[in-house]
């Protein structure tokens, strides 16, 4: 990996190191300085979405930190870590400018080294649709999440709404684990479509992109209907399944209407209630929700 070193808004370099001692070292300076350290986790692929997480760690913080990492633990042995997209140099291009100072980009040895054998295990809110679908899933997101808030010993830690789920597994084993992290949570970014940003949309054809466009579209429904009095959360959540029934080549993992804490699915819409979908196309797995 070459540590790159561009030049970002703020002033300061956007410095890219690979270890947990020469983060610790940026770090540090920064803490005896009494400056306040925002931390955004990425896997790298940078959007819109994730550089809008790093506009808010700066609109708050003194110093920004970013972290790039496929996380292995977090991928089921079937799917995409592999071929996960991973462009160090264009990511780094892409943070500068907004003012990211750190950019931790650690290889995976330097994250679990020989030996490693401690793993998080939320259970609760991170069992149901993303965990039922995706065993293991959030058991590699808790660890991560937890090893990177150690290293960084961030003030305040950025998430999209975009992953709903996580952010509530976050927001629990950060209560549970008296973690003294604040955890915000920022809105999904869309392209002009609808279509919620994310790094896995590289992969689909042109005619599964239009295809996916029925996750957004579903979610807009489900909106609509409830700002016109619908409440029974069966018949919209019938009403979204229709539109996936008219989309040929989309395949339902779930679609739920749930509390917005719990997530367990309800029977009655109220202003707590998220909608949360998951579904494929051809071989790519989309997730979105609304509120
Ligand atoms: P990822 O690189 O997919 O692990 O995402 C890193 C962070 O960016 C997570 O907190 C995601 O929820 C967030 N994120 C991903 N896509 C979006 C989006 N379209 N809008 C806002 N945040 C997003």
């Amino acid at each position: 990996m070459n540590p790159a070193s561009i030049p970002s808004t703020t002033g300061h370099e956007c410095r890219v190191v690979g270890s947990h001692a020469e983060l610790r070292a940026a770090i540090q300076a920064w803490r005896a300085a009494k400056q306040t350290i925002g931390f955004v986790p990425t896997m790298g692929a940078l959007h819109a979405g994730h550089l809008s997480l790093v506009d808010a760690a700066r609109a708050e913080c003194d110093r920004v930190v970013v972290s790039i990492f496929v996380n292995p633990t977090q991928f089921g042995p079937n799917e995409d870590f592999e071929r996960y997209p991973r462009n160090l140099q264009a990511d780094v291009a892409l943070l500068a400018p907004r003012g990211a100072e750190l950019v931790f980009a650690p290889q995976p040895a330097e994250i679990y080294p020989p030996g490693h054998a401690t793993m998080v295990e939320v259970s609760g809110v991170a069992n149901p649709w993303e965990g039922a679908f995706r065993p293991g899933h959030f058991r590699g997101v808790a660890t991560v999440v937890l090893k990177l808030f150690n290293m960084v010993a961030p003030d305040v830690a950025f998430f999209g709404q975009k992953d709903f789920q996580q952010s509530l597994v976050v927001r629990r084993l950060v209560a549970d684990l008296n973690v003294p992290v604040v955890v915000r949570v920022c809105p999904t970014m869309r392209e002009a479509d609808g279509l919620a940003m994310s790094s896995r949309t590289a992969y689909l054809s042109t005619e599964d992109r239009r295809r996916g466009l029925v996750l957004s579209r579903s979610l807009k429904l489900a909106t609509e209907l409830f700002a016109a009095g619908e409440r029974d959360a069966h018949q919209i959540m019938a009403r979204m399944r229709e539109l996936f029934v008219a989309t040929p080549g989309v395949t339902i993992d779930y679609l739920s209407l749930a509390d917005g804490d719990t997530l367990a699915e309800v029977d009655r819409a109220t202003a707590n209630t998220v909608a949360l979908i998951a579904a494929r196309v051809g071989n790519v797995r989309l997730i979105d929700n609304c509120l």
